[in-house]
């Protein structure tokens, strides 16, 4: 079993970034910029924030937060995103979610420019996504598939089963593994990705454990520890967790600790791969968006 050391390879590509972007202060050309746009005082969503400002800093891209109350109107806030698509400085932004209930979030999405949708969410991109067009992928999926390719990890002709279907993860994820392999990101490596036979679950899915049987890749993306046992993997499989969950942990000094969808002591064994948590896909994540905002300076 070979552990994919999310947290490693993320580390290899932010230095692989912060050089890209020192080659380009040193020919004098002006550094990528990032705004994120941020409504009211969501704890989790700060947090979110300051880390993406922190991993911008850390490779030399510029970022810039701009805070609103949570009243702010959808009238202000579409006035935001159309000030952001104008701005010729700023090459990305993104708009951090949950919104207030007041604030429709597809309509606000809707309004970004797909080339500075450096979070991969409007349906513009999507929309290319699907057809096979150059988009920016939300930033999840595009880790997962980068931490593939670093691994050598081919897709083609490969079962993939993919647990989760929601717009941020298990969609966009299917999508990409069973395209043709054109629709490769500029970084990826040479493995071969994409031309995948994926099937996608979710919590109507029956008898789940059959499907994930007859997986060579299993990515899970639900949100429910220990989801995924030891009977549901064959042997050799490669193993995706994208979950994170919350559980209690009386010997943590914070009593708790974050856990999978996997249930890792029992699966681990079984299986070829798998992403530890933390440390596999999370640090990927982070990582993707800073290469979404580098895609989006270098498609000017
Ligand atoms: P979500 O929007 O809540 O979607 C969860 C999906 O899982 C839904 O499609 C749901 O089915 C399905 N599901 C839930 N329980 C299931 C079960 N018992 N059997 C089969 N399918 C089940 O979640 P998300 O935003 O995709 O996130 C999923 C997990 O990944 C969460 O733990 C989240 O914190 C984590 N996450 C991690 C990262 C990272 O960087 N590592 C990034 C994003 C998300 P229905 O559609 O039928 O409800």
């Amino acid at each position: 079993m070979i552990l994919l050391d999310g947290k490693h390879i993320a580390a290899t590509i932010r230095q692989e970034i912060r050089e890209q972007v020192e080659q380009l202060r040193a020919a004098g050309c002006r550094v990528p910029k990032l705004v994120i746009v941020i409504v009211g005082h969501n704890p989790a969503s700060e947090t979110y924030v300051a880390n993406k400002m922190k991993a911008c800093a850390e490779v030399g891209i510029e970022a810039e937060k701009r805070a609103f109350e949570a009243s702010v109107t959808e009238a202000e806030l579409l006035a935001e995103v159309a000030r952001l698509n104008s701005d010729p400085s700023v090459d990305g932004f993104i708009v951090q979610l949950p919104l207030p209930e007041h604030i429709a979030e597809t309509a606000i999405l809707s309004a970004i420019d797909y080339r500075k949708d450096v979070d991969g969410l409007t349906p513009a991109n999507v929309g290319r996504t699907v057809q096979g067009l150059p988009s920016i992928v939300s930033a999840t999926p595009r880790g997962i598939r980068e931490l593939l390719a670093r691994y050598h990890i081919a897709t083609e002709g490969k079962h993939v089963v993919v647990i989760g279907r929601s717009n941020i993860v298990g969609k966009p994820i299917a999508m990409l593994l069973m395209q043709r392999p054109y629709l490769s990101l500029p970084s990826m490596s040479a493995a071969s990705l994409g031309n995948a036979t994926v099937t996608v679950c979710h919590s109507k899915t029956q008898d789940l454990a059959s499907i994930c049987r007859t997986a060579d890749i299993i990515i899970v993306a639900a949100g429910s520890p220990k989801l995924l046992t030891a009977d549901m993997v064959r042997e050799g499989a490669t193993v995706i967790d994208v979950g994170i969950n919350r559980v209690d942990d009386p010997a943590s000094p914070k009593g708790y600790r974050l856990v999978g969808d996997v249930d890792f002591e029992q699966v681990a064994p079984k299986t070829a791969y798998i992403t530890p948590v933390p440390g596999g896909v999370g640090p990927m994540t982070i990582v993707s968006l800073l290469q979404n905002t580098l895609q989006a300076y270098s498609n000017d």
